[in-house]
């Protein structure tokens, strides 16, 4: 099924003409839950990975309060997932009492000593071919993007580490069928569970920050004048899974530093932004047509957190490439 991001409130370039030079288009990927194969466009799907290629690990020290077994995610998710599919008389549990010891039982986690020493093997977080996503930026010579990540937190900001891959698909003849898996994860909210994508592109302005400032003050007078529509979460830049367009800098921080660079000193542009929620709870302007509200649906997994991942407090990963090399790496930035 495809996936419809209605039309904005209303068209803020007719408003703000200075606008329309400033548009960019994105592709939501709006993932959702399903068995991606290898050969297509996933979140938390197999990769496309040559078997006669090392498996990318995590070399640092790592630390976690509760450590969670991965086998042990997607037990949780299972008995969750099949306990809200049961109907249940009013007041009573909707899991059976062994699932509820199972579901406790990890849900409490191992103790933090049962981290293994040694190296961490990556976990998949997304594969995009460049057939399927418009806004998807790869080096000269690619056309497919693998994402993982090390699912535990890093750096000051204390989010997993990402690794970028791009290749040429055609390139790869043996894939590797079982690449290796750390035993323990840092968070249950660091496994994305598997989903497909179903892109659409959409058109985005920047985010207040992003504007020059006598243009933001217009913008914000312009709100105050009573509108319903809001710029920030309306008007500018899309929530969930998105590759290319522009980054939203406003949901927890300022930006700083700001603009974001790469350690080697250029300039970085979004490649991909990973939300734990596709759209908000508040206006929800954004939420497909398709994602309605069924009567008697489930409420887990959320309709709107299709992906099971979270960072932070319900904040957004950005993913920045280098202007100057691909080969640098990601910048990430936890907003
Ligand atoms: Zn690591
Ligand atoms: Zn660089």
């Amino acid at each position: 099924m495809t996936r419809t991001t209605p039309p904005r409130p209303l068209d803020i370039a007719a408003v703000f003409p200075e606008l329309a030079a400033l548009a960019r288009t994105t592709t939501r990927l709006h993932p959702r839950p399903g068995a991606p194969a290898v050969g297509e466009s996933s979140v938390g799907g197999p990769l496309l990975w040559p078997v006669d290629e090392a498996w990318p690990v995590c070399e640092e020290e790592h630390e976690a309060h509760r450590p969670v077994g991965l086998e042990d995610v997607r037990t949780l998710r299972r008995i969750l997932t099949a306990g809200w599919a049961r109907s249940c008389a009013p007041g009573e549990d909707f899991l059976t009492p062994e699932e509820r010891e199972t579901v406790q039982r990890i849900s409490a986690g191992r103790p933090a000593g049962a981290l293994a020493a040694g190296p961490v093997p990556l976990i998949p977080v997304a594969q995009l071919y460049a057939r399927d996503v418009p806004d998807l930026f790869c080096p000269e010579g690619t056309d497919l993007l693998q994402v993982l990540w090390c699912p535990f937190d890093h750096g000051d900001a204390y989010v997993p580490a990402v690794r970028l891959r791009w290749r040429r698909a055609a390139d790869v003849q043996a894939v590797l069928m079982d690449p290796p898996r750390p035993e323990v994860v840092g968070s249950q909210y660091y496994v994305p569970a598997p989903c497909v994508l179903h892109p659409e592109q959409v058109v985005e302005y920047p985010a207040g920050d992003d504007l020059p400032e006598e243009l933001r003050e217009r913008i914000h007078a312009w709100e105050d004048q009573g509108e319903d529509a809001r710029y920030q979460y309306d008007l500018s830049v899309a929530p969930g899974w998105k590759a290319g367009g522009w980054a939203a800098w406003w949901t927890f921080t300022d930006p700083w530093p700001f603009p974001l660079s790469c350690p080697c000193g250029a300039p970085v542009e979004p490649l991909l932004t990973l939300d734990g929620a596709e759209w908000d709870g508040g206006s929800g302007s954004w939420r497909p047509v398709e994602d309605t509200d069924v009567p008697g649906l489930p409420p887990y997994p959320s309709l709107n957190g299709p992906t099971q991942i979270s960072i932070g407090r319900g904040y957004t990963l950005q993913v920045y490439r280098c202007t100057a090399s691909a080969e640098h790496g990601a910048v990430t930035h936890m907003q």
